[in-house]
């Protein structure tokens, strides 16, 4: 089964900017196309000029709507006092299945003690946690690094971390938080297709070797990217990488299952 680990939807076409569908049958579609079963949705708690805010009840919604094709991660502004009990309300009450954090949107690194105690509550359900490292605007990149998950991991060393896009500009410090932190998995949107066929490439090729499969995890950034197109250059990377189909599988949904608490062998 392969599990899209990174997607977004919204209620409005646009929602995501102008150049990209953001409805939820595009992403039905996309997924049909690519043999993808199920898809990460996340809401989007955020104050930025090129997408909209995605509610978690709007992502919640969608979720019960196609209960067999999508999973929803709530957002909450770790800048807002009561993103605490919004982010309880949305885990117990909404149904949502993790945390989604966006230091790059939100201004707000993720060892700030504001995102610790939502790690904090999100770990206390047992949910993982996915937080954005790719490195661009609008934020100061400081408080986007991959480190910040580190000191973050140090604090809530049982949290179960989904380091979106895999560390971007900083893969290699990507990779050194993973091997130091045993519960953060690296998922590859957009660094994955960004680098590949780059000088840096073999880099990106050797932190995935490093890691290996059990480790990684599939994402496109559906609308944003194509999701057929990345599948297949994700494929690409991990047969370059030396990965055999069934270490691929755990990369393509079964490491992603298991932190939604499926348990897969
Ligand atoms: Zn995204």
């Amino acid at each position: 089964m392969i599990i899209d680990a990174h997607t977004h939807i919204h209620q409005d076409v646009d929602g995501l900017g102008t150049k990209y569908d953001a409805r939820i049958d595009h992403l039905l579609q996309a997924m049909d196309q690519a043999g993808v079963t199920k898809a990460i949705v996340m809401a989007e708690e955020v104050d930025v000029p090129y997408i909209k805010r995605i509610s978690n009840e709007f992502v919640a919604e969608i979720c019960a709507k196609h209960e067999n094709r999508l999973i929803g991660f709530a957002s909450v502004h770790p800048g807002d006092p009561d993103a605490p009990r919004q982010l309880e309300y949305a885990l117990d009450t909404l149904g949502l299945k993790g945390l989604k954090l966006h230091p790059r949107f939100q201004g707000i690194a993720a060892d700030d003690p504001r995102c610790v105690e939502l790690v904090q509550i999100a770990t206390s359900r047992n949910v993982p946690c996915a937080v954005d490292a790719f490195l661009w605007k609008p934020y100061p990149l400081r408080v986007q690094l991959p480190l910040n998950i580190d000191s973050l991991c140090k604090q809530v060393p049982d949290a179960r971390i989904i380091m979106n896009h895999a560390g971007g500009f900083h893969f290699l410090d990507a990779l050194a938080v993973a091997i130091a932190n045993d519960h953060v998995y690296l998922e590859l949107s957009v660094t994955l297709p960004f680098f590949a066929g780059t000088p840096f490439e073999e880099q990106f090729l050797f932190v995935l070797k490093q890691l290996g499969p059990r480790r990684l995890i599939f994402g496109s950034d559906h609308p944003q990217k194509s999701l057929p197109v990345v599948l297949q250059t994700t494929r690409d990377m991990l047969g370059k990488a030396g990965f055999s189909e069934e270490d691929a599988q755990w990369v393509l949904g079964k490491n992603v299952m298991n932190l939604l608490g499926n348990e897969e062998s």
